[in-house]
């Protein structure tokens, strides 16, 4: 039997072919790892009539363990997304994204360290919404103290475990003083309790302009729900593009991760997106499962080909398939 066994969930669009690069990876670097695959997205609605079977979630439990691929939302109608479905299901309602720089990597600013909080379960988020009337439609944004007080509390324990000066709670209380207005006076209870961690608390909009202009005075940033969709994203932007942002959705007993990025649809059979999100994503996971001594050698192994820049992505101006850059990188593992 195998040291440890996590669910797979490989995704729709380009996530099957990342996930395969991905593999390759993770079994070249010597961690005895078995996976288990589960479905959720578009294939379960047409198999099972819901976007994330019961299997799926029994599987995760199991595991405790979960890599999932992006899977594809409709716009405007259809299915609920598998995302927010699993999310609620499993609580994991801590979304953790680094936005780091690589090396190799062209950015608007050098030398980006930031780690975004996002709150996983709650906000106009969650997608409670129903028409009022033929022409209304209404959508519940919903924050609670309990939602509210452990997200922020794990930004700061966060912000104390990895070393971190600061942590920035984001919000808009001054037009939505109820709901975002708890969100910050949790932020102000909380940061009572760490005194050794800076709290600063800033308006989503100026947050928006401080990250393009300053973002090296930002260090651990907790967002509610819909903010933290966004500006993570953006962050991500400040560190390369989507191809290099990772995610970890964490709550008290399970933990998936995976790229903040979707499905990529247009780019689907052509092997050219870049797997180096999902790659970190499970970077994230093997530190997740204590496997710290193997995500530290593939982090180094990816970065020293990116360093190189021969064998990259498109989005890097390289002509590389995503096979072939996946496939330096088992070389660079091997070489050690
Ligand atoms: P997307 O992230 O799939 O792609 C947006 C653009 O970002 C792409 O056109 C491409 O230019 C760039 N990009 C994204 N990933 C890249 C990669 N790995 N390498 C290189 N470039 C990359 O977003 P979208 O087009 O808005 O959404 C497509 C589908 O994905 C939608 O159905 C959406 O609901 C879904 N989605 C899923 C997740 C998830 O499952 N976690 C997250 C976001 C979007």
């Amino acid at each position: 039997m195998a040291k440890h066994t996590i669910t797979v969930i490989p995704g729709e669009g380009t996530g099957p072919e990342i996930w395969e690069c991905v593999q390759m990876i993770l079994d070249a670097s010597g961690v005895d790892l078995a996976y288990e695959f589960a479905e959720a997205g578009l294939p379960a609605v047409e198999k099972y009539g819901t976007p994330v079977p019961p299997e799926t979630i029994e599987s995760i439990k199991k595991n405790k363990v979960c890599m999932k691929g992006p899977t594809t939302t409709p716009v405007g109608y259809g299915h609920k997304s598998a995302n927010v479905t699993l999310r609620k299901a499993l609580d994991l309602y801590a979304n953790v994204r680094p936005a780091r720089s690589l090396p190799g990597v062209k950015t608007p600013w050098p030398n980006i360290d930031l780690i975004g909080i996002r709150e996983n379960t709650e906000d106009s988020y969650a997608a409670i919404e129903h028409m009022v009337s033929d022409e209304v439609a209404q959508c519940l944004k919903v924050i609670t103290r309990p939602g509210s007080l452990r997200i922020i509390d794990f930004a700061f324990r966060y912000a104390r475990a990895h070393n971190r000066k600061k942590v920035t709670v984001v919000h808009k209380a001054n037009i939505m003083k109820l709901t975002d207005g708890l969100f910050l006076n949790c932020g102000r209870e909380v940061a009572a309790r760490y005194p050794d961690i800076e709290f600063q608390d800033l308006i989503v909009d100026n947050m928006a302009m401080q990250l393009v202009l300053k973002p090296h005075l930002y260090d651990v940033i907790c967002l509610p729900n819909l903010y933290g969709d966004i500006l993570t994203d953006l962050m991500a932007g400040l560190t390369g593009g989507l191809g290099f942002a990772p995610g970890a959705n964490i709550g008290d007993k399970y933990a998936m991760f995976e790229a903040v990025h979707g499905s990529t649809p247009k780019y689907i059979g052509m092997k050219r997106v870049n797997p180096s999100a999902v790659l970190q994503a499970a970077i994230m996971m093997l530190e997740h499962i204590g496997e710290k001594e193997a995500a530290v050698r593939i982090h180094k192994a990816m970065c020293s080909v990116l360093e190189e820049g021969k064998t990259v992505t498109a989005d890097l101006g390289g002509t590389a398939t995503n096979e072939q850059y996946a496939k330096a990188i088992v070389e660079r593992l091997k070489a050690g």
